[in-house]
């Protein structure tokens, strides 16, 4: 695996390289990254392209590579490539309720009903005795990884860190950050970008109503 490093020193695994800052913990990384492989505020998408998108999802242990068939489409990519981008807006549809959006709705809920439906759990006992995702990454199928995704979310719901996962309060923006303030009350991705583009853009509003 190749690894990039980030400001302070850490080493990142290349499928978070795209995140930067405000970084989960392991395993909840790689739900943060999922989410975050599209960026509304740049206009940027890993899955726009499906080379990129393919390479994405098997650098991340979501799904295996294909046996490389040059010119010729792979088939049942195109629909995996179609569930990996509805699944990252349910998974964002979870993020967001850690910021008190809406309840899930059935739209919001349908891919991931779709990858309970049709995943294999690859669960493992090890000599230790401990129940591990497994045997070992990456999966097989595009829904045995995003079920990984799943089993991550449960297991950070179960340990608490799952309510540091939060969306940036700027609708045009909605990144998945980790937040480790203390109050656990922060709102933005990064308040130079969003924080107070939004705190302006409010006050202009204000403002307005006013004159
Ligand atoms: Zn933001």
């Amino acid at each position: 695996m190749t690894v990039a490093v980030t400001l302070n020193g850490m080493t990142l695994p290349s499928w978070a390289s795209h995140v930067e800052d405000k970084l989960a913990p392991m395993p909840l990384l790689l739900v943060q990254a999922f989410v975050d492989t599209v960026d509304q505020d740049l206009g940027t998408d890993i899955f726009a392209d499906p080379d990129r998108a393919r390479a994405w999802l098997a650098d991340a242990g979501l799904r295996l590579p294909e046996p490389q068939n040059p010119g010729r489409p792979e088939p049942g990519f195109t629909d995996d490539l179609a569930l990996a981008r509805e699944a990252r807006e349910s998974i964002r549809a979870l993020v967001g309720r850690n910021t008190g959006n809406e309840p899930l709705a059935p739209d919001d809920l349908a891919p991931l009903e779709k990858i309970l439906g049709q995943a294999q759990p690859r669960l493992a006992v090890d000599a230790d005795g401990l129940v591990r995702l497994g045997p070992t990454l990456p999966a097989r199928a595009l829904t045995d990884g995003l079920l990984g995704l799943l089993l991550i979310i449960r297991d950070a719901q179960a340990d608490g860190s799952w309510d540091r996962l939060k969306l940036c309060s700027n609708p045009d923006c909605r990144w998945a950050f980790y937040d480790r303030s203390h109050s656990r009350r922060g709102a933005w991705c990064d308040m130079a970008s969003c924080g107070n583009r939004v705190k302006n853009r409010n006050l202009r509003a204000r403002r307005a109503q006013l004159s």
